[in-house]
């Protein structure tokens, strides 16, 4: 890998005739954000991740794409202004939330992030820099967004900032629910109360199905910065740790101490509860876990039961599940994932042929009611499924740069 610190390095002759990949922090679960030595370089672009300049009237910010999420809130979050946008860690560039157009908690609200970009600069190995918006270059900024970075590397972008109530402070609701059906029943409710909602769900235990929705909002109120340094898992843990009886154990625990009631938190805590545990995919041990993210249509619920039944019959756990209604605003985005319906993701330890065994029942139930996997997170779909879930696909093979392809892309277009 190759990093770059500065967009003119992108400039031929530097690139010209080398097929690459441009990555952002690399946090993309499967193979969209990797290729293969013997099929080109990939170029991580992290370190041109200057903030530039904030319009306060617009709400306007112009960073560089390698900018991190977390870098962006560090300084917008004390001036009163918060992403639009954010997924379940603050360690992604702003060019993987585009190429990804990652959702957050309040997609019933905001949409996907793609829906807050206003243009970008896009360099593209034929023809150098363009200008994207929706008044320009409209067929690249569609394709770009959602665009598993194939249509060239994002440079400086234009993002649309939401004003922020508070400093920071999250107020939470928390409600248990008993099976999946109640699960949506009550999220559907507290998407009627709160801009942020998601569920976890057990997956794993006897009581499969049981889980707790919450609902959350920003509130005024001096905001806690927490002075606890995060934990470290420091090297691969034991494969028995996370053990199929250790995952229900987990699952049992996690329920037990989930307590109905609100409480207020601080953001960082709220949205990335991960990050305070760095490494934490050492736990899944040498050979590491798979998530499974599928969206199905709302009129598709059965199939989110049929999905538990799967699992159950496999005898294999999810360690942690998460379920999400996506709400009904649409992307620009040419290949994005969400869709209204229910998202299901689930981290599943891996355990070869077994998992990947499981995995492709469960491609069938979500292929039946034209649901589709979301690429950010996929290693193994094939590619007769992606075709039929993106069925756009084949537009963005058109505008993509002659010199850019991915180990996901040579994997699920033929
Ligand atoms: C703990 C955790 C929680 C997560 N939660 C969510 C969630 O709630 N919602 C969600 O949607 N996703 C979620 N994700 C997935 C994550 O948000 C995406 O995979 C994101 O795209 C990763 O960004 P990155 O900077 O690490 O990019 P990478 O993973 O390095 O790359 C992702 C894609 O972006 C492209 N890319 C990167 N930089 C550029 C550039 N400058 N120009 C052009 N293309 C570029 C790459 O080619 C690749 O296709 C989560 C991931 C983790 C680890």
């Amino acid at each position: 890998m190759t990093e770059v610190w500065w967009q003119d390095e992108l400039q031929k002759p530097a690139i010209e005739g080398a097929r690459f990949l441009p990555v952002g922090l690399g946090r993309s679960y499967g193979d969209s954000a990797l290729l293969a030595e013997e099929d080109g370089v990939m170029k991580s672009i992290s370190r041109a991740g200057r903030l530039v300049g904030f319009d306060d009237e617009t709400k306007v910010l112009e960073v560089e794409a390698g900018c991190s999420l977390g870098e962006i809130l560090k300084w917008c979050v004390p001036r009163g202004y918060f992403l639009p946008v954010v997924p379940g860690t603050q360690k992604v560039t702003v060019g993987g939330a585009i190429a990804n157009d990652i959702h957050g908690k309040n997609h019933h609200e905001s949409g996907t992030f793609g829906r807050w970009v206003v243009s970008f600069d896009l360099f593209r190995t034929e023809g150098g820099w363009v200008s994207c918006s929706k008044s320009e270059n409209r067929d690249l900024f569609e394709a770009t967004i959602g665009g598993l970075g194939l249509t060239g590397v994002l440079g400086r972008v234009r993002l649309r900032m939401h004003a922020l109530q508070g400093e920071g402070l999250v107020e939470q609701e928390t409600v248990r629910f008993d099976s999946l059906r109640e699960g949506t029943e009550i999220l559907s409710g507290l998407d009627r109360r709160y801009p942020m909602t998601v569920a976890w769900i057990d997956m794993a235990s006897k009581k499969m199905g049981r889980g707790v929705a919450m609902g959350g909002r920003f509130v005024e109120g001096e905001c806690p910065r927490s002075k606890r340094k995060g934990i470290s898992v420091p090297f691969d843990a034991p494969s028995c740790l996370l053990n199929r009886s250790a995952i229900r154990a987990f699952n049992t625990v996690y329920s037990a101490t989930r307590h109905p009631g609100v409480e207020r938190l601080p953001f960082e805590k709220y949205f990335f509860p991960l990050d305070g545990v760095e490494n934490w995919n050492r736990l899944y041990g040498a050979r590491g876990f798979l998530q499974y993210q599928c969206v199905v249509p709302l009129h598709a619920i059965s199939a989110l039961s049929e999905l538990q039944r799967k699992i159950a019959d496999s005898g294999q756990g999810a360690f942690l599940s998460v379920l999400k209604k996506f709400g009904p605003l649409s992307s620009p985005g040419l290949l994005s994932f969400p869709m209204s319906g229910w998202t299901l993701a689930m981290d599943f330890a891996m355990e070869g042929a077994a998992t990947l065994s499981l995995m492709k029942k469960l491609d069938g139930v979500v292929r039946e009611v034209g649901g589709r996997l979301y690429p950010a997170k996929d290693a193994r779909m094939s590619g007769e499924f992606f075709r039929e879930g993106y069925p756009q696909w084949e537009e963005l093979e058109k505008l993509r740069d002659v010199s850019i392809t991915s180990r996901f892309w040579e994997r699920v277009r033929t």
